[in-house]
């Protein structure tokens, strides 16, 4: 295998280069006593088996993974298989991740639980689990995103979460990570910080990988059974990099299997107006965590942009960055019109619409299809991440500017 084990626990990449601890002082602690709580848990037998029941009758597991024939023709390939996350309930594969944090939460003794979210998928998700297991709920968000996505802050109300908008910096994601952390560093006795992707201080790379990790489970049995074979693809999109690891994770020791992530172009990269990490790789630490983090020429972090919210972040899970370094998967980007038009497309020809994080890897497809990519009739699987309800607003404003 080219991905070797990480040097140190929370440490990514053949010399360890990526990951590990990056927190203030008051934050150590806290971490440290996570690492150890999740370390008790991990094997666990009645951890597992309650996390197991939970995702089976609580979130709606296992997923199906489905053939999508007309998608496929049109993209020049047969042979395509959709994981179907956005099946899941509250729509999207973050549910996995927040029923196993809020499951150790209560076993670590924590009442309350604080989030980040930036679209408010992560803090739906957060919202619900923290009202199924009666723990309290308080979910930073920036200013400005609480008012691009007023449905989701209400939903987050309606299920019992405290929302707290964020007023500092851009007024964004970035800030209310910065405002969860605070919060939690204030609060640790009675909180568990329930961050949502494979970003961060250790243990959360390794600890929401390995919740997301049943997505890559699951789809290599079924793909065994329904072709016999593994396929010669699997693709997923990457904001942090939790869906895309969760599927990647049961196939990397079958080197025959291409591994791809599709990160945003937004408006193309020569625009600068992008979330492309991997287009010019450059090392730095953000939010705990040493790995890859779009910045100027003088090291300060790049505003983003990407037409899927999920997408819009400039750093990415220090676990891709040591899978790219080690060539064992491999890092494209879509455009915002690119995604759109995949959305459209598996709309019309499967009945399904995407989230548009999801709709970058289906682009993905299509172009490499019809470049005739993984050699003759290639069987290809995508992550499909979660539905594209949230972002029907977003695409009916494009297609208006398009005159489409
Ligand atoms: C949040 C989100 C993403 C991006 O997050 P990852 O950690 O990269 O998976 C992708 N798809 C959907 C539907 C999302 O809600």
């Amino acid at each position: 295998m080219t991905n070797r084990a990480p040097a140190r626990p929370g440490r990514f990449g053949s010399a360890g280069e990526f990951g590990g601890i990056y927190v203030p002082e008051t934050l150590y602690g806290p971490v440290r006593e996570l690492a150890e709580a999740y370390r008790a848990v991990r094997d666990d037998d009645a951890f597992r088996e309650e996390l197991a029941g939970e995702l089976r009758e609580f979130a709606g597991r296992p997923t199906p993974l489905q053939a999508a024939p007309r998608f496929a023709e049109a993209s020049g390939i047969r042979r395509l298989y959709l994981k179907r996350e956005d099946l899941l309930h509250t729509g999207a594969h973050k549910i996995n991740n927040a029923i196993g944090q809020a499951l150790l939460a209560r076993r670590m003794g924590k009442t309350r639980l604080v989030a980040e979210t930036g679209a408010g998928q992560h803090g739906v998700a957060t919202a619900t689990v923290a009202a199924r297991y009666g723990l309290a709920c308080v979910v930073y968000m920036g200013a400005v995103d609480m008012d691009r996505q007023r449905p989701n802050v209400e939903r987050m109300r309606l299920l019992g979460a405290d929302v707290v908008g964020v007023e500092s910096g851009s007024r964004t994601l970035k800030d209310a990570i910065n405002e969860a952390m605070r919060d939690w560093s204030a609060s640790v006795r009675t909180t568990h910080y329930l961050l949502g992707s494979v970003l961060g201080p250790h243990p959360y790379p390794t600890m929401v990988r390995d919740f997301h990790a049943v997505i890559g489970a699951e789809t290599r049995a079924q793909v065994l059974e329904r072709e016999g074979r593994l396929p010669d693809a699997v693709i997923a999109c990457v904001g942090g990099g939790s869906n895309a690891i969760g599927i990647f994770h049961a196939f990397l020791a079958d080197e025959g299997v291409a591994l791809h992530g599709v990160e945003a172009a937004g408006e193309g990269l020569s625009t600068g107006r992008h979330a492309a990490r991997f287009a010019d790789p450059a090392p730095g630490v953000l939010h705990g965590t040493r790995t890859l983090v779009l910045q100027d020429a003088g090291g300060q972090v790049r505003e983003t942009h990407s037409i899927s919210a999920g997408l819009d972040y400039p750093a990415v899970g220090p676990e891709h960055a040591a899978l790219e370094a080690s060539g064992r998967a491999r890092y494209a980007a879509a455009t915002d019109d690119e995604a759109v038009e995949a959305f459209q497309l598996l709309a019309r020809a499967e009945g399904i619409l995407p989230a548009l994080e999801s709709a970058h890897a289906l682009a993905f497809v299509r172009r490499e299809g019809a470049r005739g990519a993984w050699g003759g009739d290639p069987l290809v699987v995508v992550n499909l991440s979660g539905r594209g309800d949230k972002d029907l607003a977003v695409v009916e404003c494009w297609r208006a500017s398009r005159g489409r």
